[in-house]
């Protein structure tokens, strides 16, 4: 798939709201090959081209948080650009708002002039790259089935189909061709939103450390059970017992009770009641439309167990099975990925 990549500038910067993505491209192989000096990366870099010849194009993928976009900077200048490129005056491609943002500090600090491109044409452009040509980017997922992870063939017939980017915010775009896109709608309450509220709400150190809370927790000390209301089944709605009638519900104060949830609870019934209403708001957005394939991009996700078993769900439910949702391996650097390949056309 990377084949015609020969010519493609080196990498390309994705500045979000919340994260820095970088997709860089190498043609050095980590498997070693019988190369004499490939020993302990002793490899000139003369080498390192003579072997660029073969076949091994890699893309690699790296994030920084974009309020220590410094960090970031410091990696492309050590790692990713070269005096002599600067001297040529090259140009890098750059998309996300942060390229507009940070425009003047990447030319000052890189030495390298910005190209920007439109977040959107990045993100399509990545995600239909991925869907044609990698097999086994895209799964459905089956939380204790089996499989549980349920791969899908590369496809050249993606279209029409549905992406809903969850970063900090939420965008849900209707994709009908290669060029032929729009966004047609989204919401605030994305991963920023759990990262935000999680942080007020628990000691959680971070957003890895706010998930492994949500995983060990129990929300259904913190949410409000149909059964809580009802005893049991509400047979005249045909609502189970276990379905959150309201998120956070059951940690309204009683008189003369304590509330009785630790950190780790608060953090899934807060994981839950993001994924359940992204993923009811996209159902809705697909039905209008009448897509019935949703991918998931964006970096909330993590291909974590728990927040794609939510959404899935969730879609399912409110679709009655007729929407099926999709998840991608490298969903966080759809737009790097797309910036990238824009940079090789
Ligand atoms: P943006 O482009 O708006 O920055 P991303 O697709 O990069 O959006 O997703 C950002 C979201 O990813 C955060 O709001 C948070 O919910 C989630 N996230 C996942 N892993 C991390 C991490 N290590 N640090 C910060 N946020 C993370």
């Amino acid at each position: 798939a990377f084949s015609n990549l020969k010519n493609a500038k080196r990498f390309a910067i994705d500045i979000g709201g919340t994260l820095t993505k970088i997709a860089y491209y190498s043609t050095v192989s980590y498997r070693r090959i019988n190369y004499e000096a490939d020993q302990d990366n002793t490899v000139s870099s003369e080498e390192q081209n003579k072997y660029e010849l073969s076949e091994n194009a890699r893309l690699h993928f790296i994030k920084f948080e974009t309020k220590y976009i410094e960090n970031c900077l410091d990696f492309i200048c050590e790692n990713l650009v070269s005096s002599r490129e600067k001297m040529a005056g090259k140009t890098i491609k750059a998309t996300g708002g942060g390229a507009y943002r940070y425009a003047d500090l990447l030319q000052e600090s890189l030495g390298l002039s910005v190209d920007k491109e439109e977040e959107m044409d990045c993100l399509i452009k990545g995600c239909n790259f991925l869907l044609k040509n990698i097999s086994d980017e895209a799964f459905v997922f089956h939380r204790h089935g089996t499989p549980e992870y349920d791969f899908q063939m590369a496809d050249p017939n993606i279209f029409p189909y549905m992406l809903v980017n969850i970063g900090s915010g939420v965008s849900i775009m209707k994709v009908e061709s290669e060029d032929s896109y729009e966004r047609i709608g989204g919401t605030a309450t994305g991963g920023g939103t759990f990262w935000g509220l999680g942080s007020l709400l628990t000691k959680a150190k971070g957003f890895d450390e706010l998930l492994a809370l949500a995983e060990s927790g129990d929300h259904r000390k913190v949410d409000m059970l149909v059964k809580d209301i009802f005893g049991g089944d509400c047979k005249g709605l045909g609502l189970p017992a276990d379905l959150i009638a309201s998120s956070f519900g059951k940690v309204c104060p009683k008189r003369g009770t304590e509330t009785m949830c630790s950190e780790a609870d608060v953090a899934r019934s807060l994981l839950f009641t993001i994924s359940n209403d992204i993923g009811q708001i996209a159902c809705l957005y697909a039905m209008m439309h009448k897509l019935n394939k949703v991918y998931f991009g964006g970096y909330f996700l993590r291909n974590h167990p728990l927040s794609m078993h939510t959404i899935s769900f969730s879609i399912n439910y409110w679709s009655k099975g007729t929407v099926q949702s999709l998840f991608l391996r490298h969903e966080g650097y759809l737009g790097a990925i797309g910036a990238f390949l824009i940079g090789a056309e």
